[in-house]
């Protein structure tokens, strides 16, 4: 039986396939702007001007400011940025911290964005914004900040280090996999995430074995827009609640801390999650454990399966295991703090994961 569902389709224009990079000044014509603001990172410079280049007079400038999280100051300032430059909108180039800072300008001045993603993270395909302030992260969802196209173009990923690939492409499958066991998980939804994780885990190995494979780019890109659809359309649970917590308050880095708890948060959530198993067995070419799946995955990429070695203490463990039970949200299983700080134990040493 299909159960009842609500299913609301985001506005949102995606040119996909390498090349597509060269569509970018038809798309910013399409879109009846001629001055945007190019913002990037700063290890990201070459690239953002680059960008800028191809689209001539119709570039204001570049901003090479962009940083993971969002800090407000640098929000601030690229909205003065922006205001100076009589800029119309922003074309986004590099993976979530680029576009979370376009978000932080379209959310105060409205400026369309425009994504060019360069990682796996998904943001492009999300209205949801975040700024940090004084070691706090907010967040929220608005539809002024979602980018009114996104050109994926997987040349634009090559540069993108072996071991940065497989911690955002695990952090693409995470939007996958919370969304299968999502409260508000829907037919449509479900199907993209199925997708999304096969297509990620099917490229990852050969993205890690050969970074300039523009085939396998293309379906880990493939895979991460999709696992980017699911996370817009859906609400996180306990996997995602974790992070954000290991993230907030140890500072340990975004993809890397998804990559480590995945396997474990979805160990403790299997039990009560029967349809998210059935299709992430599949995904996984018919996989008994999915969790230990993805485990297996994390190690073959050689990507990190411990928080000890993100930096995490051991005596932290209660700490954060209490901060994530302390607001309750909607996950498969009931969260329990012995429950957690059982994952939270396992993630940290890099076992296995199990089942409490
Ligand atoms: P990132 O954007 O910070 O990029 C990580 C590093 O990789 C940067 O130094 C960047 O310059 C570099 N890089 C990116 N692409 C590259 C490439 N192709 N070649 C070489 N270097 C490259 O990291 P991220 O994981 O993409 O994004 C993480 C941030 O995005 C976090 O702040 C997270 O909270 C946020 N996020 C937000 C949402 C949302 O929906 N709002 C979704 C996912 C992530």
């Amino acid at each position: 039986m299909i159960a009842p569902f609500t299913y609301e389709a985001l506005p949102m224009r995606v040119l996909f396939g390498a090349g597509s990079l060269d569509r970018l000044p038809a798309e910013v014509d399409r879109l009846g702007l001629d001055r945007v603001l190019v913002l990037c990172s700063p290890e990201q410079e070459d690239t953002g001007r680059q960008v800028a280049a191809a689209l001539g007079s119709r570039a204001a400038g570049v901003l090479a400011e962009a940083r993971m999280h969002v800090p407000v100051e640098v929000a601030h300032r690229a909205r003065e940025v922006a205001a100076q430059l009589g800029a119309d909108g922003c074309v986004t180039v590099g993976g979530g911290s680029a576009v979370g800072l376009g978000k932080a300008i379209a959310l105060e001045h409205g400026l369309p964005i425009i994504a060019v993603p360069t990682t796996y993270a998904g943001s492009e395909m999300t209205p949801v914004w975040g700024l940090t302030e004084g070691g706090a992260k907010r967040t929220g969802r608005d539809l002024r900040v979602l980018p009114r196209a996104v050109v994926y173009d997987p040349a634009l990923t090559l540069s993108l280090p072996a071991q940065l690939s497989a911690t955002s492409g695990m952090n693409a499958v995470a939007h996958a996999v919370e969304g299968l066991y999502a409260p508000d998980a829907t037919p449509i939804v479900s199907l993209m995430a199925e997708e999304g994780a096969r297509a990620l885990a099917a490229a990852l190995p050969r993205v890690v074995a050969d970074g300039q494979d523009v085939d396998a780019r293309g379906e880990a890109q493939y895979g991460a827009w999709l696992c980017g659809a699911v996370l817009a359309a859906t609400t996180m649970s306990l996997h995602h609640k974790l992070c954000h917590t290991l993230g907030g308050t140890l500072d340990l880095p975004h993809a890397q801390t998804h990559t480590v708890v995945l396997p474990h948060a979805l160990a403790y959530n299997q039990p009560a999650a029967p349809g998210a198993v059935a299709a992430l067995s599949r995904a996984l070419g018919g996989v008994a454990d999915p969790a230990r799946a993805l485990w297996e995955l994390a190690g073959r990429l050689g990507a990190p399966r411990s928080l000890a070695e993100l930096g995490m203490r051991e005596d932290d463990v209660p700490r954060i295991a209490e901060l994530a039970v302390a607001s309750p949200y909607a996950n498969p299983r009931p969260v329990t703090r012995d429950g957690v700080e059982f994952l939270l134990r396992a993630a940290w040493a890099g076992e296995e994961p199990s089942s409490p």
